[in-house]
C-alpha cells in the first residue's frame, strides 16, 4: 500500500498536509454526488463537480498533472467546500479532508501576490488569531458603520480600487454590545439539568451577539446553567477552509485547553461552521501527541445547540408564534454535521407556527466563508437561486442557523428591495418563551 507521505512525495504533492492518496482513490466516479453539488448544477461542467475534482486531484497526486496547473488551482477555489457531495457518497469519500489538504498544498507551493500576502496576515494571523485584536478592530468598524465617515467613504469611490466594496456592502452590522468570553455564568432558571460553555466564535460575538443572548435564554431555561468559559478563541474554519491548518491547529489548541473541563457537559455552539470545526479536531491534530487524545475527548462534548436541545428535549413550555416561515440549510450542518431533522423537529414544536419547505433547501446559498467575496459570480448566482425558492414559499421569515448563510441572505434580500427577516432558530425558540411568559403571540421582527 502507498503510504501518504510516500505518495506525497512522488506524485506532486508534497509536506505534511499533503492529501491522501488512499483517500482520494476511495471515489470510484459513479457520479451519484453530481446533482448535489452546486458548482455543477450551475456551470453542468465535469471539472467543476465533486468526481471532476477528485479527478483532478488524483492526476495531481500520481504526477501526470502539475500542482500548479491554473485548472487544478481555479476548481480547487471554485469549489463550495459545501460537503453536499460528502453526505451522499456511498463510498465514502471524506471530500472536505481531500479538499482542504489540496488548497493548503496550494497555499505552500503557488506564489501569491503582495496584495494577497497581506490579506491573509491581516486576516487570518492579525485578526482571527486573537479575539481581542478582532474584538478592538470590530469596534473600529462599529464606529465607522456609525458614523457619517461610513457615507463619505462610499462616495469618495476608494472602496473599489482597493477591492473592499463587495466586503463593505456584506459587512453585517455590528452590535451595541458584544458578547465576550470573560468567564461570566447564567444560572439555570429551572429545574437545573447540568452546566454547559458557550462557544462564542468570532462574527457571532460582534454581529451577532443578539444569537448568543437568545440562546443563553433558551439554554437556561430548559435548565442548563451557561458558562462564558474565558480563553475561548476562533475556531480555526477559515484558517482550515483556505489552506492554512497550521494556523487552525494553533486556534484547536487554544480553544481546547480553554474548554475542556470535567465540569462542562456540552460545549454548546449556534454557528453550524464553527461546530463542524470543533467537532473535527481530532482530524486536524490526529499527529498531535500532546493533543490527539485531548481533541477526541473535547469533540465528542461538541453540540450544536438545536442537537443538543433535541437530545436533552425542552422542559420549558413553549408559547404561539403564528408565523409562516422556511428553513435554510447551513451546509455545515446538513451535510457536515447531517443535521437535517432536529431543526425542523424544534420549529414543528411551536405552536401554530407554520414550516413552508423551500425547494433546495440544502443547497448552498453561495455564503461558504468567505467565498462571497472571492467568488462573488458564482456566489450571487447561488444566493439568487436561494432567494427565489425561498421567496415563491411565501413565508414571512427564513429561518437559519449560521452567521454566514444569514449574511449571505440579509445582504440579497436587502439588494432585492425586500423586507423579510432572517432570523437564526435559536431566536425563534427564544421568541417561543417570549410569548409562553406573555401568554400571547409574539410579532416577527421586521429589522
Ligand atoms: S465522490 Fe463518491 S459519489 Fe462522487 S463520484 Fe466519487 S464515489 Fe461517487
Ligand atoms: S464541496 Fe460542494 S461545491 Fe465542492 S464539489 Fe462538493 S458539492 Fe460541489
Amino acid at each position: 500500500m502507498v503510504t501518504i507521505q510516500e505518495s506525497a512525495r512522488v506524485r506532486g504533492f508534497s509536506g505534511r498536509d499533503a492529501p491522501s492518496y488512499d483517500a482520494i482513490r476511495k471515489c470510484v466516479h459513479c457520479g451519484f454526488c453530481l446533482p448535489s453539488c452546486p458548482t455543477y448544477r450551475i456551470t453542468w461542467r465535469e471539472r467543476s463537480s465533486p468526481r471532476g475534482r477528485i479527478w483532478l486531484m488524483k492526476s495531481v497526486a500520481e504526477g501526470r498533472l502539475d500542482l500548479l496547473d491554473p485548472v487544478f488551482a481555479e476548481e480547487m477555489n471554485l469549489c463550495l467546500n459545501c460537503r453536499a457531495c460528502e453526505a451522499v457518497c456511498p463510498s465514502g469519500v471524506h471530500y472536505g479532508e481531500i479538499l482542504e489538504a489540496s488548497r493548503a498544498q496550494l497555499v505552500q507551493h503557488q506564489p501569491r501576490s503582495p496584495r494577497e500576502r497581506l490579506f491573509r496576515f491581516v486576516g487570518f494571523r492579525l485578526l482571527l488569531g486573537d479575539m481581542r485584536r478582532f474584538r478592538a478592530a470590530n469596534r473600529l468598524l462599529r464606529w465607522y458603520q456609525r458614523s457619517p465617515v461610513r457615507t463619505l467613504v462610499r462616495r469618495s469611490g476608494m472602496l473599489r480600487p482597493l477591492g473592499l466594496q463587495r466586503a463593505e456592502a456584506l459587512l453585517p452590522r455590528l452590535a451595541d454590545e458584544f458578547v465576550v468570553a470573560d468567564g461570566r455564568f447564567y444560572p439555570a432558571e429551572n429545574d437545573r439539568r447540568g452546566r454547559v460553555a458557550l462557544f462564542v466564535g468570532c462574527i457571532m460575538s460582534t454581529a451577532y451577539s443578539h444569537v448568543h443572548r437568545a440562546t443563553i435564554r433558551v439554554l437556561t431555561r430548559n435548565g442548563f446553567d451557561v458558562v462564558l468559559v474565558s480563553g475561548q478563541q476562533c475556531c480555526g474554519a477559515l484558517h482550515v477552509h483556505s489552506g492554512e491548518p497550521q494556523l487552525g491547529r494553533q486556534l484547536a489548541r487554544r480553544n481546547i485547553d480553554a474548554l475542556e473541563s470535567p465540569y462542562l457537559d456540552a460545549v454548546i455552539v449556534n454557528a453550524a461552521g464553527c461546530g463542524a470545526m470543533l467537532k473535527e479536531y481530532p482530524q486536524l491534530l490526529r499527529d498531535d501527541h500532546g493533543y490527539a487524545e485531548r481533541a477526541r475527548a473535547f469533540a465528542a462534548k461538541v453540540r450544536d445547540v438545536l442537537e443538543f436541545l433535541v437530545e436533552r428535549g425542552l422542559t420549558a413550555q413553549l408559547g404561539p408564534l403564528p408565523w409562516t416561515v422556511t428553513y435554510q440549510e447551513p451546509c455545515h450542518l446538513a451535510h457536515a454535521q447531517r443535521i437535517t431533522q432536529q431543526p425542523r423537529v424544534l420549529l414543528r414544536a411551536i405552536p401554530e407556527l407554520r414550516l413552508v419547505e423551500m425547494a433546495e433547501s440544502a443547497l448552498c446559498c453561495g455564503s461558504a466563508g468567505i467565498y462571497n467575496l472571492l467568488r462573488p459570480d458564482m456566489a450571487s448566482a447561488l444566493l439568487a437561486r436561494k432567494l427565489d425558492n425561498a421567496l415563491a414559499t411565501g413565508a414571512e421569515a427564513i429561518v437559519s442557523a449560521n452567521p454566514g448563510c444569514m449574511l449571505q441572505l440579509e445582504a440579497g434580500l436587502r439588494e432585492r428591495g425586500v423586507r423579510l427577516p432572517v432570523l437564526h432558530l435559536v431566536e425563534v425558540l427564544d421568541r417561543a418563551y417570549q410569548a409562553s411568559a406573555a401568554s400571547s403571540s409574539v410579532a416577527l421582527p421586521l429589522d
